[in-house]
């Protein structure tokens, strides 16, 4: 990225000898990127993040005399808003609900997909739990239907395998900042042949189908951190699950829900405790040095319950203590040990609702 930044730092969309580096560069990372997911380099398109690349899914592909897009519950508000959007200009949003782990359920799906049905957009991993997805499933429904399939991938990339042919997908969103790449850079991958326009109009680059001069140090950035999430991608889930056990073993004898399913990204933990307050917990942790997340935040009157906890149908005396915690390699056994015992002291004796 250094490189790309202070030196080689010449546009690589123009013609002159000074841009070959910078071409080569991004058509490299596009390689590299493509076969970490097992896509062609073709497929691969560049953008700012994964809420440009949901936007562009849902508002610019497939047959558009089909007004309806199908998405679940439990989505980012990258594609919740995208369909507020989508019922303004006319279309028909319907949501999937969920089983309590957090899955969607197929059958669901089954019943409500018809053939004015233009896209199916369902994530791959919840950014609150960390359940997955049964995506092969899903999309053989849609494509059953004649819609084509959409997975919002932003926290599956580089955090499990993925293999867009055998997930039957169209299209896949992911954002580098998920990865351990840089921010404000992301790609959508869109399927040779799949029906779709451009979202951001203007110059030629990206093949006519994202406008915009490239970003080519944090193209590159991004496609290195793929690369070196993926060579690793095993032997960093088989470790990141022991460290949720080491959580997990830490808060024996306290009462909490765990959420989410069993099938689930490595390092992903919601836990609900009851008659707690997440917001308060979440900065009597920060005090202590653990950065954590919450699902539930407080204005000056009420405790605002997430979506996702909502629609797993959480009860409110749990959903309100809920806390997030998001662990990567970089942490250490004896972290996990500490966040597990500092989180059983705070909900033992502090933070109540
Ligand atoms: N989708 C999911 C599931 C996310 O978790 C996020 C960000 O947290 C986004 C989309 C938006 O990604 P970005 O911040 O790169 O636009």
């Amino acid at each position: 990225m250094h490189h790309f930044l202070v030196s080689d730092y010449a546009n690589p969309s123009q013609p002159y000898s000074i841009s070959r580096d910078s071409k080569r560069a991004v058509s490299e990372a596009r390689e590299t990127i493509a076969k970490c997911i097992g896509a062609e380099g073709d497929e691969i398109f560049f953008t700012s993040g994964g809420t440009e690349s949901d936007n562009w899914a849902l508002k610019c592909a497939g047959d558009f005399s089909r007004r309806r897009v199908i998405t679940s519950a439990i989505e980012h508000h990258a594609v919740l808003r995208v369909g507020e959007d989508l019922k303004r200009d006319g279309g028909e949003v319907s949501y999937l609900p969920v089983l309590p782990d957090c899955t969607v359920n197929k059958g669901e799906l089954e019943k409500i997909i018809d053939d004015n049905t233009r896209l199916v957009s369902v994530m791959l991993a919840n950014n609150e739990t960390g359940a997955l997805q049964d995506i092969a499933s899903l999309s053989d429904i849609a494509h059953r239907h004649g819609a084509l399939f959409h997975t919002d991938g932003v926290q599956a990339a580089g955090h499990i395998n993925i293999d867009v042919k055998s997930l039957g997908v169209d299209m896949l969103s992911a954002s580098a900042h998920k990865f351990n790449g840089p921010k404000g850079i992301g790609f959508l991958y869109v399927k040779n042949g799949t029906k779709i326009h451009s979202f951001i109009s203007g110059g030629k680059q990206e093949r006519g189908m994202r406008a915009g001069t490239e970003n080519v140090a944090s193209i590159v950035g991004m496609a290195t951190a793929l690369k070196k999430n993926a060579d690793s991608i095993d032997d960093t889930a088989h470790y990141l699950h022991s460290l949720e056990d080491i959580i997990i073993e830490e808060l024996k004898g306290i009462d909490y829900i765990r959420n989410g399913s069993a099938n689930h990204l490595p390092g992903s933990l919601s836990l609900s405790f009851p008659g707690k307050d997440g917001e308060a917990l979440l900065h009597v942790l920060d005090l202590k040095g653990i950065c954590i997340s919450t699902g539930a935040a407080c204005d000056s009157k009420n405790t605002q319950i997430s979506h996702v906890l909502k629609a797993m149908n959480v009860p409110e005396e749990y959903a309100k203590g809920t806390v997030r915690i998001t662990l990567g390699p970089e942490n250490t056994k004896e972290d996990a040990r500490r966040i597990g015992k500092e989180l059983g002291r705070v909900t033992q004796f502090a933070a109540q609702s």
